[in-house]
């Protein structure tokens, strides 16, 4: 076909050009030599040779990257990891990619390491930067230049031009965020080295105007357990017989939502974000691998309308020009816009344009491992293609996350032209590791190319928006947040401006009582002005999200992340201009010391909500500790109900107050309310193989909170027993319906091990298997039934309640699913709560609570009322046994983000508790403990498992409401 052919040779005229776009350069070469001023530089033969045996067509090479320099002295990636870049069925373990970079670092001052942090396992991550001698020699005053431009409130616009003079702007790469997604952290090994000696026109202005920083691995330790298991499963697999299983784990807790962590929970994303905010990079690109055959972010619709008007035009510019040069080096297949969109600021790369800089994305084809396949792409002229956003890839087993199926934005068939992908690739051919390192290598280097052309224009834009964020306070209706002082619980209040601050965001807490139109509000307030710049983040995170109301648009991920409706605080949107003049002492980190008071042998600590309180009750396991059943009062103090009264060694609990935050009393005797005991309970959380990232969530949520737990598998499912090991069974929640829970990853015949052994030590972590497929099956379904009727708690979480009902657990409660035609990507909306005395309720005050709504079941209960269809009694219908919250549904009760189709759930039960023999079911349809953002929730799941078997529901009662207002 006439697509695959390429101009024969790019005439030297034509590439010369392209290299030159900078000021003042004069060509001296093709690119193709590595023409050095050592005499000791030459063209690596071997690698010309084999690179070219490695790309499967001669359109999938550019002429960028078909040679390599040698150079005596400096270790090519060969040198150290003993074969280049792209050979087929070779993989890099990290402490080899590490090995290679500190080699490269100890040959040549244009290459230094530094360490940022250690992952959850102990390894060491890095920041790699590349760049001219002078510039490396000189990283710290580079450094200064950015901070400097990142806060122009502290120098001139005359200064900002000084500085602007001299600086540097530095581009960083990150690699491997997406563990199976494995080209980009070999090939960027290849880029160092190139950009440390090659010696074309091209490189040297690279070189000259940019410093380049790497993240050789973002998820290092999901790395390594996917190389073992490519080395294990992957390289034996041949067309038509794939193992039919990826590795369970990536990092330790997640697989793709490290690129949704907006809040950073994750080690190695926060040890990043703290050195952005020491470095500023300009621009941070994150390289993926997911599209046909290079999809480059342009920040497409729906765009956060809050970022800069600079930002929206640099992006599709940066990508624009990509697709034009790799067009021009005659390679198929690259487009940009219709996929990913730039409402969301969770994603990782996301925190440069968060902090004024510029996000930047590819998607470059790729396979979980290093074998060359087949690749039969579409016919040109066919529908586009349903399904959704990129999401997980095959390979990796895991599901797609639970909206895939609802969202065909943007994403069309991509062999299919498109205005915004002028040159599809199409037909059939194989696909090679080193095609993906062509293809992201040449991508790399035209950023490069572009950023060396223009490193005034980036840093000028880079301090222009950064000024504009300053002037929003001033010039837009929202001046700044207060979050006032003296909320119940201070503990979330600490852990949402905390979050703030990790984010440099710049919080005061007031000195005074602050007077503003919207309210008087007492000394000890937080304020976030708006006058910083990061004022755009700050309105970013904590405001009500509004979706554009054009109805064909959907999102990549999240529409809504309110900060303050997620963590159940109390946030004020301030459009008083006098907000930016409050008397406030600057906030480093929020540290609560938690307080006792009074005198006495009973500690008293009233439930105000703080997720602390189940931590509380797990480092004093020793002691006894009750829950009063009724509200009292202690002076002018009010304890809920749900307080804690313990006895026992007060020292023990005063400590254990102290660090979490919390406020007890010490009473002379235990106040005269009803009281259990808050028994500690035996947890076990339940996992499947093919879907263990939403149990990573909430696995992460009680490794925090202390709580401790047995993370449980198929295996020990069906061994039985259950209920003598365990009171509490948590199966949270994981895509995909019943079915999916119990049957799992279907049996190929052949097992598929998850165990660690000599030659795999990075397998069989967190959870050991001899055979990953089968599921729990009906055996497991039927253990679990008799764990419940021997007394055992089982908790459901969102799409996990299928599974009860579907399988007969709780006969009464049947779930469905909403209609094609209802949208909600995380909508933030009312929870209505129907017996507020239940235990599940411990610590929350109001009635209608903010939820974030998962896409679980739509749930009922069969109140037998009306079994043979006569004609219901008029009015609203009663309220089923044991449905404790409930969704009013409806357009007035989304709170932020977006739901089209509100009605489908009103009225549908939140959460339900039903009896089965001595034990009891208790069916989140929502998810009180999605990633690491609705603290405000977290406490229905904690309260559970401290009240595990004190729980008793209301018998049926008739509605008194059928929908009440906000
Ligand atoms: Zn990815």
């Amino acid at each position: 076909m006439s697509l695959w052919r390429r101009p024969a040779q790019l005439p030297a005229a034509l590439f010369v050009m392209a290299v030159t776009l900078g000021a003042g350069v004069t060509a001296q070469s093709t690119g193709k030599k590595a023409v050095g001023a050592s005499a000791s530089v030459s063209d690596d033969a071997e690698f010309a040779r084999l690179m070219k045996e490695w790309t499967t067509r001669p359109e999938f090479s550019s002429p960028l990257v078909d040679h390599l320099p040698k150079v005596a002295g400096i270790p090519s990636p060969k040198d150290i990891l003993g074969h280049h870049i792209g050979e087929p069925k070779k993989l890099t373990y990290y402490a080899d990619i590490l090995k290679y970079y500190r080699a490269l670092a100890a040959a040549t001052p244009r290459v230094k390491v530094t360490s940022i942090g250690k992952s959850n396992e102990g390894r060491d991550l890095v920041v790699v930067f590349v760049g001219g001698d002078e510039s490396i020699r000189n990283l710290e005053s580079y450094r200064k230049c950015l901070a400097q431009l990142a806060d122009p409130r502290k120098i001139t616009a005359a200064q900002a031009a000084e500085i602007v003079a001299k600086a540097k702007p530095i581009y960083h790469l990150s690699g491997g965020l997406h563990s199976g997604e494995v080209g980009p952290s070999e090939m960027l090994m290849e880029l160092a080295y190139r950009v440390a000696t090659e010696d074309s026109t091209l490189v040297r202005q690279i070189r000259d105007n940019v410093i380049v920083s790497i993240t050789p691995v973002a998820d290092p330790d999901g790395r390594d357990r996917n190389v073992d298991w490519y080395y294990k499963y992957g390289i034996n697999e041949t067309e038509g017989r794939a193992t039919g299983a990826g590795v369970p784990y990536w990092g330790k807790y997640v697989f793709h939502d490290d690129n949704r962590d907006i809040n950073y929970s994750q080690i190695e994303m926060r040890a990043l974000l703290d050195w952005y905010l020491q470095w500023h990079p300009p621009i941070m690109h994150d390289l993926h691998q997911a599209q046909t055959l290079l999809y480059t972010f342009s920040g497409q619709a729906p765009q956060n309308p809050n970022l800069d008007p600079i930002l929206f035009a640099e992006l599709p510019m940066m990508a624009n020009f990509e697709m034009a040069q790799l067009s021009k080096y005659g390679m198929p297949g690259v487009w940009t816009h219709g996929y990913v969109d730039m409402w969301s600021p969770g994603y990782l790369a996301f925190m440069s344009s968060n902090h004024n800089g510029m996000i930047r994305m590819y998607e470059i084809q790729g396979f979980s491992g290093a074998n060359t396949q087949k690749m039969r792409l579409g016919n040109p002229n066919a529908a586009p293609a349903a399904g959704g956003r990129g999401g997980p890839s095959a390979a990796s087993g895991q599901a797609p996350g639970p909206d895939a199926a609802a969202i065909t934005a943007g994403r069309s068939n991509q062999a299919q032209r498109e205005w915004f992908r002028p040159w599809p690739a199409t037909g059939e051919f194989d696909w090679s590791l080193r095609n993906n390192t062509n293809y992201g290598e040449t991508g790399v280097l035209t950023a490069l190319q572009y950023t060396a052309a223009f490193p005034k224009v980036i840093l000028e834009n880079f301090y222009q928006k950064s000024r504009n964020s300053v002037d929003t306070g001033r010039k837009e209706t929202v001046a700044g947040y207060l979050i006032p002082g003296g909320q119940r619980d201070a503990t979330r209040v600490a852990v949402l401006v905390n979050m703030l601050r990790m984010q440099g965001i710049e919080v005061g807490r007031s000195t005074g009582e602050v007077k503003l139109k919207e309210g008087t509000f007492p000394a000890g307030s937080y304020v976030v002005k708006r006058d910083q710049p990061y004022a755009r983040l700050a309105k970013i995170l904590l405001e009500k999200q509004v979706f554009p109301a054009d109805p064909n648009l959907r999102t990549y991920d999240d529409a809504s992340w309110t900060m303050g409706l997620m963590s159940h605080t109390d946030v004020k949107e301030i459009a008083d201009k006098a907000v930016l003049d409050v008397a406030v002492e600057p906030v480093a980190e929020v540290k609560l010391a938690g307080t006792v008071t009074g005198a006495g042998s009973t500690g008293a600590i009233p439930h105000y909500g703080s997720n602390n309180m189940v931590t509380l009750r797990f480092r004093l396991k020793d002691l006894k500790v009750q829950a009063a059943e009724k509200e009292f009062k202690q002076g002018d103090i009010t304890f809920p109900a749900g307080s804690f009264i313990v006895s026992g060694d007060l020292a023990k609990v005063r400590s254990a107050i102290e660090a979490l935050g919390l406020t007890a009393v010490a009473l002379p005797a235990a106040p005269s309310v009803p009281m259990h005991d808050l028994d500690v309970p035996r947890v076990a959380m339940y996992s499947t193989w093919g879907n263990t990232q939403d149990v990573g969530w909430v696995r992460y949520a009680f490794d925090t909170f202390e709580i401790p737990f047995d993370l449980i598998y198929k295996d020990r499912v069906r061994q039985g027993n259950l209920k003598s090991a365990y009171d509490v069974i948590v199966i949270a929640h994981q895509s995909g319906g019943g079915k999916r829970l119990v049957f799992d990853i279907e049996s190929r015949g052949t097992p598929i091990a998850y165990k660690k052994s000599e030659a795999f030590k990075y397998l069989g972590m967190y959870g050991e298997s001899d055979d990953i497929t089968g599921g729990m099956g009906i055996e497991g379904v039927a253990e679990l039934d008799k764990f419940v009727k021997a007394g055992g708690v089982l908790v459901t979480l969102g799409a996990a309640s299928f599974f009860p009902a579907e399988f007969g657990l709780t006969p009464k409660v049947d779930a469905a699913r909403t209609s094609a035609q209802f949208y909600s990507p995380g909508a933030i909306i009312d929870a209505e709560i129907l017996q507020p005395e239940h235990p599940i309720f411990y610590g929350y005050d109001k009635k209608l609570v903010p939820v974030r709504y998962a896409n679980g079941p739509l749930l009922s209960v069969q109140t037998g009322a009306n079994p043979f269809g006569d004609a219901p009694p008029a009015g609203p219908p009663p309220i089923p046994q044991g449905v404790l919250m409930r969704y009013p549904g409806g357009d007035d009760h989304v709170l932020s983000g977006l739901m089209r189709g509100a009605n489908e759930i009103r009225n549908r039960p939140a959460i339900i508790d039903q009896t089965s023999g001595k034990g009891r079911v208790i069916l989140f349809a929502g998810n009180p403990c999605y990633r690491w953002q609705n603290f405000g929730e977290f406490n229905m799941l904690f309260n559970t498992l401290l009240n595990y078997n004190d729980i008793k529901s209301e018998p049926q009662k008739p509605a008194t409401t059928d929908n009440p207002a906000r």
